[in-house]
């Protein structure tokens, strides 16, 4: 039995693993109750993950191996400190009232949420029950799994697309692309407010002809209301020496002013809200 331990306050940028050796693998996790899950931190007073002042829940698992992660550490389920969905909600009640006030919420990110889908969606169903605004920051890869309830417990979606491009998608990310737009058709289809948030990796992900396809899939949502463009950065490169991994972009640089700006303009352009 893994050991139930209180989660620390911390960051993203926090390196934590091999804290629950004895977890299941991520691609095999039976998360039927929800009733205990794998975090690996939190923060209370994120500006950036949704509108307002945010509780940014960071739990394990992933089932993505994108090449520009900062969090590996948030890849597996080991890594992760055992908690209940009550530690998590006990500890975001005593700070609940200030994010309400702010105009925040919670939102749950990771790795990738819908690894344990009953455990956020407990954590979702709690925070609403507080009168929380809920935000997911997702891939949407593993979309399929999850019903029209948990869709309906959370308010905003933060979806990660990071290619337009299959071929694209895989070198990045390892996996399928189609799951990721499947999901984004359905939240569409739902009406239900999206942030796409896309991740500018020189050499990678900035082709013009890779930005046009996200951004003409995306213009015509509704639901889409900004689309997200977030310059590539190596605050997680320590964590992949640290993990033993190869950081196969230990020599790209972050984009430089003008391309951030050339892509934005790209969205813009197919008449998406950009920034
Ligand atoms: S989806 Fe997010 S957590 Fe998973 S590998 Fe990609 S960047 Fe990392």
């Amino acid at each position: 039995m893994p050991v139930l331990r209180t989660l620390e306050a911390g960051s993203r940028y926090d390196f934590r693993a091999g804290l629950s050796p004895d977890a299941p693998d991520e691609s095999e996790i039976k998360d039927e109750e929800g009733s205990y899950g794998y975090c690996h931190s939190y923060e209370t007073s994120s500006r950036y993950d949704g509108p307002g002042l945010r509780a940014v829940l960071f739990v394990s698992g992933c089932l993505l191996r994108c090449n520009y992660c900062h969090n590996p550490d948030t890849w597996h389920l080991k890594d992760g400190t055992y908690v209940s969905f009550q530690q998590v909600l006990d500890r975001l009640a005593s700070f609940a009232p200030s994010l309400i006030k702010l105009g925040g919420g919670l939102t749950i990110s990771g790795g990738e949420p819908m690894v344990q889908l009953a455990f956020t969606r407990r954590i979702f169903q709690g925070a609403k029950a507080m009168g929380l605004h809920t935000a997911i920051e997702t891939s949407g890869f593993l979309g399929d799994r999850v019903d029209q309830a948990y869709l309906s417990e959370v308010d905003l979606f933060l979806l990660d697309i990071k290619s337009s491009n299959p071929d694209t998608y895989r070198r990045v990310t390892g996996r399928d692309l189609a799951p990721t737009l499947r999901f984004a058709e359905r939240l569409a289809s739902h009406a239900k407010p999206v942030w796409v948030r896309f991740t500018l990796v020189p050499g990678d992900t900035d082709d013009p002809e890779n930005v046009e396809g996200i951004a003409r899939f995306v213009a015509p949502m509704k639901n889409v209301e900004w689309v997200e463009v977030q310059p590539f950065h190596k605050m997680g490169e320590f964590k992949w020496k640290s993990m033993g991994l190869e950081y196969k972009l230990a020599n790209t640089e972050p984009p430089t002013k003008e391309v951030v700006n050339r892509v934005i303009e790209q969205f813009r352009s197919a008449g998406c809200r950009a920034r």
